[in-house]
């Protein structure tokens, strides 16, 4: 196995979560529906998955008929959220698949100071809810005291680039608590909003190589977190990162992708849920993973 030196590795995409700005908001405000019809919606959309994907197609369906002046904001609201889905899903795709046997994700989580314990079991429990269908269980192993370090999510991606997997650990998942200078963002973005200027928050990032490493905001502070479904959302999203599924529109692909690691992993045993590697193949060891990101 090739190694890929640190500074390869922070030169390759990480796929962070853009959470639509105020800029978002008043734009689907502008648009057609009132505040009240946008917060059910909101609310609705935590009820299921399933219904929550025809809800946000149901958003999107509406939108086509609005005159057409109205059609520049849309399109700019679909560019702001763009990033934030990893694909509806398609149940009759889902379902020609055999997911096999139950299998478990061992994972590490590094937990900012400021989350509780009740907090991530609340976060597992949303991710576990989604994993479901694929006859998966992500399970808490260790859990590290941890500091969220520098003001982006950057340094959260540098420390977790550089963080060895520990001996019982497939994955790690650092849950981000909120923060002073979040509030202060969100402050500044409404301003911003109200001349029209976008803002991004990063909601949660995955390393794109192998997708064994990420974090979330485990907080929803933020309009712009609210509007994408929160954090629960939000580790659902980089669950399916920690998959290694990408960005689609449909989760079609995704399917198949799982499908192929569950059975590398029967393949593999039990001691290293496998991984997805750069360029094709798997990662099925712990050993070859470290090696990968550290050298050594
Ligand atoms: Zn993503």
């Amino acid at each position: 196995m090739e190694f890929l030196p640190k500074e390869g590795i922070k030169e390759m995409k990480i796929c962070y979560e853009m959470g639509p700005s105020l800029f978002a908001f008043y734009s689907l405000v502008l648009q057609n529906s009132s505040l009240k019809t946008l917060t059910a919606r909101i609310q609705a959309s935590s009820i299921s998955i399933e219904r929550k994907s025809l809800l946000f197609q149901g958003v999107f369906l509406k939108f086509k008929r609005i005159p057409n002046m109205r059609h520049i904001r849309f399109l700019l609201l679909i560019l702001l959220t763009s990033c934030t889905t990893v694909g509806f899903h398609r149940s009759s795709v889902r379902d020609t698949y055999e997911y096999g046997k139950m299998k478990f994700i061992r994972v590490c989580v590094w937990k900012d100071e400021n989350v509780s314990k009740e907090r991530m079991n609340y976060l597992f429990d949303s991710w576990n809810e989604e994993l479901i269908l694929y006859n998966l269980q992500a399970k808490v192993a260790q859990v590290k005291d941890w500091q969220r370090p520098g003001w982006t999510g950057k340094a959260i991606m540098e420390e977790l680039y550089n963080a060895e997997l520990p001996e019982g650990c497939d994955r790690i998942l650092a849950l981000a608590g909120v923060r002073f200078s979040d509030i202060a963002y969100e402050f500044a973005s409404y301003i911003l909003a109200l001349f029209f200027i976008p803002t991004f928050e990063v909601l949660g990032a995955v390393d794109s190589p192998t997708g064994t490493r990420g974090f979330v905001l485990a907080h929803t502070a933020s309009l712009g977190h609210l509007l994408v479904g929160g954090a629960s959302n939000t580790i659902v999203h980089e669950g399916y990162h920690l998959l290694g599924c990408g960005h689609a529109f449909y989760l079609s692909e995704c399917y198949g992708q799982i499908k192929e690691l569950k059975t590398t992993s029967e393949i593999a045993g039990d001691s290293f849920f496998p991984a997805t590697y750069p360029g094709g193949g798997f990662i099925t060891s712990r050993k070859q993973l470290n090696y990968f990101f550290l050298g050594r």
